[in-house]
């Protein structure tokens, strides 16, 4: 049967995914299950989505009781759950005005879209272009593909969306001869998360704040993997102790349900007009019902605590099989959002991992990425870390 579906599966979708051969019937918490009865410790999350684990029953109920009720309106009216979704994110975060979309990439167009719209509505038609930097990952449409600093992402599709210029990471110089009066805005994921799990140097980011403040830029912070308590805070930016302009969510949001959003401050966010930007599906209240209930879980349950807690665990065991194992390079990443480096690639060991039950990914080759459900248990970590060790 697994087979049959494997095949089948393959003659009908575009080739845009090399899959692993495993077919998940159902999850709960931290296991997923496939077909055939076997269990995985998911230290994957459906790549950082799944914060709160698999079919959590009380979003799953919030899910059920909205179900029953309504599930699409369009954004011509107003509804409960959207309101009380938007109230509360505001509430947990810088921004006074918030726009719901479906994706990461949707939710970056909009950001893009704004920063242009705010920059050139002050009267310089000139100002429309975005500082971006190397290695980032902003998402797979033109405009934000053209915003993502990775050849091997943009390779093919050229030519690519005018207005991004690209510097590395944790360079201030670089930043600060990058800018020109046709600036506008500086893009960052505040860690680097596809690109590889890389972290802002101490103080680099209040830099980066300051010099936007002094050229009058607008400070975007893609938050769509780093957000939702993934990083040990709600959203990552509370580490540096600064604030964006502009943020962008998705991934976590709904635990799993499509949403995105954009949350900007009024000032910026007020330079859209009725018209400006639109999505038919952003915010529907099925979706931003669930997500609602994800975050009064995350309340009820302290699991940004606790995603801090076990973050702090994970990395202080992978630490120690780095020193047990030459073939680790580094270990790095903050909270839950965690990577080891390996001097030979990885592919094989996630393979062995998905052998013994556990699914882990690869990024960039030789970076074994850790980003499991913010529920994990120390008892799952160190069985993880068991595995890793023998296969090692
Ligand atoms: C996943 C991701 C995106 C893209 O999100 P989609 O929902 O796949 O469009 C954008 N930025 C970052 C930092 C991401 O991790």
């Amino acid at each position: 049967m697994k087979t049959n579906l494997i095949e089948q599966a393959e003659n009908v979708f575009a080739p845009t995914y090399s899959r692993f051969p495993i077919v998940f019937e159902k999850g709960r918490g931290c296991v997923l299950t496939d077909i055939d009865g076997k269990d995985y410790i998911d230290f994957l999350a459906g790549i950082a989505v799944c914060n709160l684990g698999h079919a959590h029953p009380d979003v799953a109920k919030a899910l059920t009781l909205q179900a029953g009720k309504l599930f699409h309106v369009s954004n011509l009216y107003y509804t409960i759950p959207q309101t009380a979704l938007a109230e509360r994110l505001i509430k947990l975060s810088f921004a006074d005005k918030i726009f719901f979309c479906n994706s990461g990439a949707e939710a970056n167009e909009a950001a893009i879209k704004l920063a242009r719209k705010y920059s050139m509505g002050n009267g310089n038609k000139e100002r429309y272009r975005i500082i971006a930097m190397e290695k980032s990952f902003h998402g797979r449409t033109m405009a934000t593909l053209s915003a993502t600093g990775q050849p091997k992402i943009r390779a093919g599709f050229e030519p690519v969306l005018d207005g991004f210029d690209f510097v590395p990471f944790n360079n201030i110089e670089a930043l600060e001869s990058a800018i020109t009066p046709s600036t506008c805005a500086v893009m960052a994921e505040p860690i680097q998360g596809e690109g590889g799990l890389r972290c802002p140097g101490p103080d680099y980011l209040k830099t980066v704040k300051k010099i936007c403040e002094e050229n009058d830029l607008l400070l975007i912070f893609d938050e769509i993997q780093t957000g939702m308590g993934r990083t040990g805070k709600l959203f990552a930016y509370e580490h540096f102790n600064i604030t964006p302009d502009i943020m962008t969510l998705a991934k976590a949001l709904g635990n799993g349900l499509p949403i995105g959003a954009m949350l900007a401050k009024k000032e910026v966010a007020d330079a859209f007009t009725p018209g400006s930007h639109a999505s038919t599906f952003g915010g529907t209240p099925i979706v931003t019902a669930a997500a609602l209930e994800v975050l009064k879980v995350f309340e009820k349950e302290n699991i940004v605590d606790h995603a801090m807690e076990m973050g702090t665990y994970l990395k202080e065991k992978l630490v120690w099989l780095k020193q047990r194992h030459t073939r680790i390079e580094d270990v790095r990443g903050m909270g839950l959002l965690l990577g080891m480096r390996l001097n030979t690639p990885g592919a094989p060991i996630v393979k062995s991992c998905m052998e013994n039950g556990f699914l882990i990914n690869c990024i960039q080759e030789n970076i074994l990425r850790f980003i499991p459900p913010l529920i994990v248990t120390t008892d799952e970590i160190d069985s993880l870390i068991a595995c890793l060790d023998d296969i090692l």
